[in-house]
């Protein structure tokens, strides 16, 4: 039995309250774990004034004017809350977008650190995620606080630049943060440099980011450290994810311990879902099959190959949902662009939106999500719509190599095979896995209600991650 330790999470992201994307969702998953398993779990995040307080109980003030910041306490679920606050950074109606975001979670780790500082706790497991926690290392060596510190990279292609001025204002040495003299500063390079171990979302992802293809830079310095990296996969939350209780469905169902024969009566329920999604969407009623997508509309997710299965899903006799957030300007026109072709299409419908509840729902209602994506760090989607017995259709790169299996030509064995995958990053690519799901869907039927099954068997639960972050924590300090 092992002792109960003390755990805190520090973060930009945390679903219920602030989500963006996965990172809100595995720093949730892992606390709501680790706190069941018995330890003690604190979450540190930036009070924006964004917030969603609807599941926030306990919200109190716990000190003021500390690093010109107010540090409030609350609760969320089964675990513990700490909000650091500052009007000038963290009021701007968004959590990231800001011209000086570098600037605004540097300030986030001095607080956190300053914070930290007077609870003393030696023995409390640091947890940081993503470069928005990237000074925190360097903070706890100048203040001279000696936890075990692990860093976990969910999406390295942000590491947060900024001019090593920011940093010697803060007096901390930028030469940590820097790959060569002179060149800007990035905070995950610090994080790295210093942290006791590194964790990526997915094994994957952890080969991948040693490689010049997706090492954004910095292959070099991770095969320099890679005696403290280690890729742990992600899971979801089985509580917050799970059909069976989801109160954002119309017909709950269950996917687990399902046999064959039950299936149909399962897509019987998915049906109930989709009928009213699709009167809700304003889609025609038809037995076609429907594809979806629930994105963040940006590079890394090939939104040029979304628009592209789209069209071909049109071509091919199914119906297309697009729900996307475009959280950067860049794509914004092309795509209300094309929303406003699509307008009345009795066939498509896209959503330019963050919508926590039509997510549920859509991958409840759906019968495959493609996710084309150009790099995946790990990718939670594909893990929950298969919880919701909606099968992937998954470009094979970082956590979806890891966790789609192709029905034809997956190494797996046949029964461990869950969706259609392809390799390439190009229409040809897309075609290939797309077009064999929609021949499943109307010409063998029986063949994908297997795959149904089978995606439902494997549980991409914490239960198995969380164990493994555990041992992490446990590792004498080096
Ligand atoms: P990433 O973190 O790169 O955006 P992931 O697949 O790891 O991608 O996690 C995405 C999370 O964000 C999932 O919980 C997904 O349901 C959610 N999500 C993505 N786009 C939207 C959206 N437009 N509306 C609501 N939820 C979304």
């Amino acid at each position: 039995m092992q002792t109960n330790m003390h755990i805190i999470h520090i973060t930009s992201e945390l679903a219920k309250v602030a989500k963006v994307g996965g990172l809100a969702d595995v720093v949730y998953g892992l606390s709501q774990e680790l706190s069941r398993l018995g330890h003690t779990v604190e979450v540190i995040l930036p009070k924006y004034d964004c917030l969603d307080y609807a599941a926030i109980t306990e919200l109190k003030t716990e000190q003021e004017s500390l690093c010109n910041s107010t540090i409030w306490s609350a609760k969320l679920g089964n675990f513990s809350l700490v909000l650091i606050e500052s009007q000038h950074y963290f009021h701007r109606g968004k959590i990231y977008g800001c011209q000086d975001d570098t600037k605004r979670f540097l300030h986030f780790c001095a607080a956190t650190t300053a914070y930290l500082r007077t609870r003393h706790d030696p023995k409390a497991i640091l947890h940081l995620h993503d470069w928005p926690t990237g000074a925190i290392p360097a903070f706890c060596k100048q203040q001279s606080l000696t936890n075990k510190i692990v860093f976990t990279i969910h999406n390295l292609e942000h590491q947060g630049w900024c001019n090593p001025h920011e940093l010697t204002s803060w007096q901390l040495d930028p030469t940590v943060f820097q790959l060569k003299e002179g060149e800007f500063a990035n905070l995950l390079k610090g994080a790295v440099v210093l942290a006791d171990e590194i964790t990526t979302v997915s094994p994957t992802y952890e080969k991948e980011i040693q490689t010049p293809e997706k090492g954004c830079g910095l292959d070099h310095l991770f095969q320099e450290h890679k005696e403290k990296l280690q890729g742990i996969l992600n899971g979801i939350d089985e509580d917050f994810w799970n059909p069976a209780i989801d109160p954002h469905l119309i017909t709950p169902f269950s996917t687990l311990n399902l046999t064959l024969e039950q299936i149909t009566n399962l897509q019987e329920k998915k049906r109930e879902n989709l009928r009213y999604l699709r009167t809700h969407l304003g889609l025609a009623h038809h037995p076609k099959p429907v594809v979806a997508a629930v994105t963040r509309l940006v590079s890394q997710k090939a939104p040029q190959l979304l628009y592209h299965a789209l069209k071909r899903t049109l071509e091919k006799g199914g119906q297309f949902i697009l729900l996307g957030s475009l959280p950067t300007q860049d794509l914004q026109e092309e795509f209300f662009q094309i929303q406003e072709s699509f307008q009345h299409h009795p066939d498509v419908s896209i959503l330019m939106d963050q919508d926590e509840a039509l997510a549920h729902l859509i991958f409840a209602a759906t019968d495959f999500l493609i996710i084309p994506s150009l790099f995946e760090p790990c990718g939670l989607t594909q893990m929950i719509s298969l919880r919701y017995a909606s099968i992937p259709i998954a470009r094979l790169t970082g956590g979806l190599i890891d966790t789609v299996f192709d029905i034809d030509t997956s190494d797996k064995p046949v029964e461990e095979r869950n969706g259609f995958t392809f390799t390439d990053a190009n229409p040809q690519g897309v075609n290939w896995a797309l077009d064999r799901a929609l021949e499943h869907s109307i010409n063998k039927k029986e063949t994908l209600q297997k795959l149904i099954l089978q995606g439902t068997q494997k549980n991409f639960s914490w239960k198995h991650a969380a164990p493994a972050y555990l041992a992490l924590y446990s590792k004498k300090k080096p």
